[in-house]
């Protein structure tokens, strides 16, 4: 078994991934963890300590080589293969997802668009035509489907996330404002950008614990 990675340690080295591929792209060949933990916005000890938990990588005083690195954090992440994603839902965010024209650069590729509105079948979305969702266990083993996208409204992520789930799909990003529950070794992604605003305006505006006025 590889040795385990706590999740905010992965939250960065996709970070220094995406700022090692901009690298390599501007034909940069070395970094240092300084420089690194700049772009990526943290620290050079924090880039060591990330980088350690992984593998040996960089000599003292010389820095990273850009392309090995970016090649063993492809390795470490489990991004040296294509993986096939569906998105569940096909309203107006699982639209917006398959109009988005760049997952082939990041290596996803979008695999199969579904809905249960039967008025919805046969729509185009993106590079798709959505499909209804009885056909979706078909499509998850004809076409490698691993991960998924959840764009359904809230009351109807659970039963979707079963679907997927019963089909073989491990990896759900759930954009629907709920917890879903899954069984081991399927994992859930949540995205929430709502709940950053919502983050945001206590930030700007919000009170402490102590204001809190509970009326007992
Ligand atoms: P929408 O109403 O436009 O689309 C939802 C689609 O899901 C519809 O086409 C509907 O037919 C389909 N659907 C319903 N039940 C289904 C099922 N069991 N299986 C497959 N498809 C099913 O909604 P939207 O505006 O695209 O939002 C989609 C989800 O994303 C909602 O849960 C919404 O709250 C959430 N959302 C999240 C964020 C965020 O920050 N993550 C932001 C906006 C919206």
């Amino acid at each position: 078994m590889p040795p385990l990675i706590p999740p905010a340690t992965v939250g960065r080295l996709v970070t220094y991934l995406r700022v090692l591929t901009d690298l390599a792209a501007a034909g940069v060949e070395r970094i240092s963890s300084d420089e690194l933990g700049e772009r990526a916005g943290t620290s050079a000890f924090q880039v060591r300590k990330d980088l350690a938990t992984c593998g040996r990588f960089g000599t003292r005083g010389s820095g990273y080589a850009v392309a090995t690195l970016e090649r063993e954090l492809r390795r470490v992440l489990g991004l040296t293969r294509v993986w096939s994603v569906a998105i569940v839902g096909m309203g107006r965010l699982g639209q917006a997802l398959a109009d988005y024209p760049n997952f082939a650069e990041y290596d996803f590729a979008l695999r199969g668009a579904f809905d249960v509105d039967p008025a919805k079948g046969g729509l185009a979305a993106g590079p798709l035509v959505v499909r209804h969702l009885s056909e979706l266990p078909a499509a998850v083993r004809d076409d490698g489907i691993s991960m998924a996208f959840l764009t359904v409204p809230a009351p109807a992520a659970q039963v979707a996330a079963d679907v997927l789930v019963a089909a073989g799909v491990r990896g759900i990003l759930n954009f629907a404002p709920t917890v879903i529950h899954v069984p081991d070794g399927v994992h859930v992604e949540g995205v929430d950008f709502l709940g950053g605003l919502q983050r945001l305006a206590f930030a700007l505006g919000g009170h402490t614990a102590a204001t809190i006025d509970l009326g007992v």
